[in-house]
């Protein structure tokens, strides 16, 4: 069935044409034509024609993409974009989410979607012409590597990676992991512990991300890491070997390392989250269509109570995780600052119900709900991996707690009004 969007009373002319527009596109398409042109992924492209075929589909999705108006929502017009506010790009990504996928075909693909919001905040003119413009257009790959094997990636600024200066040059040391796209990439930004006397204090105060060409000498890549009883994935092991980079690889200031991480993950978490919504909405409606028809011990599913608990505990988690995701979207537009807790709230929330929700959404498929026929076990593995990427639960909770607490320590409740 198409994805039944229609305008929403109340919300911004802009905001209700993105949204018709992008589910015109998803319904036009891409759901038609889900299996051609995700062939590659679903296993169904195995030779190379088959894999030129899918290709060629996905360009010429793209080019009524961009004739649409509809590429790249996450940047700035400047940069081809399409320059949205908040509220309309999470609205976007709850509609281009329902074909799991689709958003690589309107231009956003992780980890570089990320990188390219990261040089756009902090990259010099040049940078942006050497690195943005070729994610842009296609030309270079990127990955993001922070994460370490020997440290809590749950606690950034206890990353061991030193970038030490030598004249005009840093010479990078250090072990990463879960380095994703980490195959692919031709440069990834490293996040350092910048070794020089003249970086500013404090315990995150040299961190620092770097620029590295992954063709650099000393750069290894070890591994990509198995994952989810697959023997490999693009998630990378990487070695930094006395890797030498000249000192205006540099993102941003010396010591703006931990900023730079946290306004790339902090508000992109609307976005992920938002993403997740869309693909409640289609775990949510192939559970129910499903139920309509699939008959069981001489009825139909939609008539046994488990299968409507199912439902009804589904709908609450559906419209529970949109509305807090909604309303950190306006929050953000509105420049409240307090918008951090209902992050972290939001972040712990909704893989949590994407999660339950993939769950009785395979259930009441059967063994046909894990097969690779439905993107629903693809959207259960994906929820589960979330309430670990972009920080685990428990520190968001922490923050919650903390926020919270440090509210009724000042003097006063919590605020109604938010
Ligand atoms: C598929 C995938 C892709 C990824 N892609 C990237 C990428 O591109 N680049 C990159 O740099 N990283 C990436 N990561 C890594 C991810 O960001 C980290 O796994 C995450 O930040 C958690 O760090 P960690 O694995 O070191 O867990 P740890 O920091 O060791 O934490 C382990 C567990 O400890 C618990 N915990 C943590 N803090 C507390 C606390 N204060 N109190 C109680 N319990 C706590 C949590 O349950 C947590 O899950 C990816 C991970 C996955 C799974």
């Amino acid at each position: 069935m198409p994805i039944n969007v229609t305008a929403i009373p109340g919300l911004p002319d802009h905001v209700n044409d993105v949204r018709l527009r992008t589910a015109a596109l998803i319904n036009e398409e891409i759901l038609p034509r889900e299996d051609q042109l995700f062939a590659v992924r679903r296993g169904r492209a195995v030779t190379d024609e088959e894999k030129a075929r899918a290709k060629a589909l996905r360009e010429e999705v793209k080019t009524k993409v961009k004739a649409a108006g509809l590429w790249a929502p996450h940047l700035p017009q400047e940069y081809g974009g399409m320059g949205l506010d908040f509220l309309a790009h999470a609205y976007m990504n709850e509609i281009l989410a329902y074909a799991l996928g689709a958003a690589s075909l309107f231009g956003v693909v992780a980890p570089n979607s990320g990188n390219q919001k990261i040089l756009v905040k902090y990259g010099t003119e040049e940078q942006k012409r050497k690195w943005l413009l070729p994610t842009i257009e296609g030309t270079m790959e990127s990955g993001y590597s922070m994460t370490e094997p020997d440290n809590a990636g749950s606690d950034p600024r206890s990353i061991k990676t030193t970038a030490r200066r030598e004249g005009d040059e840093y010479v990078i040391n250090g072990h990463k992991w879960f380095t994703s796209n980490g195959l692919d990439a031709d440069f990834f930004i490293v996040m350092c512990r910048v070794e020089d006397p003249s970086a500013e204090g404090g315990r995150s105060g040299s961190m620092s991300q770097i620029i590295v060409p992954t063709n650099t000498p000393g750069v290894e890549i070890v591994r990509g890491i198995g994952i989810w009883g697959h023997p490999t994935s693009d998630h990378c092991e990487v070695i930094y070997n006395d890797v030498r980079v000249p000192a205006e690889n540099v993102l941003g200031r010396v010591g703006q390392g931990h900023e730079a991480a946290q306004d790339r993950l902090g508000a992109g978490r609307v976005f992920h989250c938002m993403n997740s919504v869309g693909q409640m909405w289609r775990a949510f409606d192939l559970m129910v269509e499903r139920s309509l028809t699939r008959e069981v011990h001489g009825g139909l599913l939609k008539d046994k109570q488990f299968i409507q608990g199912f439902i009804a505990d589904s709908y609450m988690d559906l419209q529970t995780s949109r509305l807090l995701t909604i309303r950190a979207a306006e929050m953000i537009d509105r420049g409240d600052p307090r918008v951090r807790t209902e992050i972290s709230a939001l972040k712990v929330y909704v893989p949590a119900a994407f999660s339950r929700v993939a769950d009785r959404a395979i259930q009441v498929w059967g063994a046909a709900g894990v097969s690779n026929d439905l993107p629903l076990a693809a959207m259960y593995l994906g929820a589960r991996t979330l309430r670990l990427a972009d920080g685990p639960d428990e520190v968001h909770k922490i923050l919650i707690a903390k926020n919270v607490i440090h509210q009724y320590e000042s003097g006063q409740s919590w605020d109604f009004a938010r």
